[in-house]
């Protein structure tokens, strides 16, 4: 089975800009509100589609049922695709948010997971900040007061988005994306999420977004505290950079950069590859393909070989399951 390339599913939200299209190259319209770029999603919020080759038009729920193995490899007793990837571009805050871990996920809704994510920041403002967590030693009772008094934000954990920064946000923490940022983002195969707070906004209709406190304080870790960009861990040096981000129960994240050719190490476990920046041709056992900034691409657990060239740098996002 070859490499598949899906077709971004561009989500329109309020908060939503222009850069998934003027940065990441993704094909939107004149419409200044694109938030979202579902780059691989097996969701029934999202379904990936094929974008070319011989299984062009098929869904990635498809392509599981009908290539298990071949496509997972020795992970075949996987019963959905497990990660779902993104783009985001924010120009605005988005909700103050929460998402329950899978024990608790199951208390609302029996399909769906928890949610533990991590965010790759590709571009921001020299002003955009994130709430990562919250400020050391608030309790429950603290935390439920100031979001009664609407002075929530005084609990908060606010860093600054760094380009090149990696976010790791276990479910059952408290966090917001702040404006002027565009990240890539890794994340478990779910929907779940709880509002706490939307900044006294309204929603498209006018009218305030749904609140879901009571969830929400029933998923917060209240012992976690503040959340800081992780610290990568160096597994190669020289022309070719490779760190890992995260390891996790859930995803594995590695961040290469390299101006010389890798053969990327391969083990019958699907891969997924996030171009940030730079440009690339990639060798297959099916041949070789161009990829470039903004493109994402699945490796399926079956293929031998991909070895990449970069045109002068590349810097790509390696993602697996443990
Ligand atoms: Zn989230």
């Amino acid at each position: 089975m070859e490499p598949l390339s899906f077709t971004p599913l561009l989500k329109q939200i309020r908060w939503g800009g222009t850069k998934l299209g003027s940065l990441l190259n993704k094909a939107v319209g004149a419409a200044d509100d694109y938030a979202e770029s579902w780059e691989i999603a097996d969701h029934d919020s999202g379904q990936s589609v094929v974008a070319g080759g011989p299984f062009a038009g098929k869904t990635l729920r498809e392509l599981i049922a009908s290539h298990r193995s071949e496509l997972l490899g020795r992970q075949s007793d996987m019963s959905q695709f497990p990660l779902l990837i993104k783009f985001l571009d924010a120009n605005d805050w988005l909700s103050l948010q929460v998402h329950p871990n899978d024990r608790q996920a199951l208390t609302w809704n029996p399909d769906e997971k928890g949610k533990t994510e991590a965010w790759i920041i590709v571009g921001a403002e020299p002003d955009s900040q994130i709430c990562a967590g919250l400020q050391q030693g608030v309790t429950r009772d603290e935390f439920q007061r100031h979001l009664q008094d609407g002075t929530v934000e005084n609990t908060l954990h606010l860093i600054p988005a760094v380009p090149g920064d990696c976010i790791y946000v276990p479910a059952q923490t408290v966090h917001a994306i702040g404006p002027g940022i565009v990240l890539a983002e890794v994340q478990q195969q779910s929907n779940l999420t709880f509002r706490l707070h939307d900044w006294g906004r309204v929603g498209a209709d006018g009218k305030p977004r749904e609140i879901h406190v009571e969830e929400s304080l029933a998923c917060i870790d209240f012992e976690r505290g503040p959340v800081n960009p992780v610290v990568p861990v160096e597994l190669a040096s020289g022309d070719h950079q490779c760190e890992e981000l995260v390891r996790c129960d859930y995803f594995v994240i590695r961040r290469h950069h390299s101006v010389k050719t890798i053969d990327l190490e391969l083990d019958d476990r699907f891969r997924i590859v996030m171009v940030l920046d730079g440009r690339t041709e990639l060798t297959t056992e099916s041949g070789p393909l161009t990829l470039a900034r903004g493109e994402t691409l699945l490796l399926p657990a079956s293929l031998q070989q991909a070895k990449f060239t970069p045109s002068a740098q590349v810097t790509f996002l390696e993602i697996l399951t443990p």
